[in-house]
């Protein structure tokens, strides 16, 4: 399952994308645009600066549910 993104609170930093393991983080000129292979590891949650991203496994590892 693919991690979700709050367009809204995304800032476009792109700090996320060169975090994920696979490249499924995308920043294009308007939006961070998250590909289809996300795998949902959920290893760039903890990297956004403003909350954008939410959800994956390792988020649910931590027994977090916010
Ligand atoms: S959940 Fe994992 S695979 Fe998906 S965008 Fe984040 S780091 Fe990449
Ligand atoms: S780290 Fe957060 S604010 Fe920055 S591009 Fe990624 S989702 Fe957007």
């Amino acid at each position: 399952m693919k991690i979700e993104l709050d367009s809204d609170s995304c800032v476009l930093c792109g700090l996320c994308t060169g975090v994920c393991p696979p490249g499924a983080l995308e920043l294009e000129p308007r939006a961070l645009v998250v590909l289809d292979h996300c795998n949902g590891c959920g290893l760039c949650v903890p990297y956004c600066p403003v909350g954008a991203l939410s959800g994956g496994r390792l988020r649910a590892r931590r027994g977090s549910r916010g």
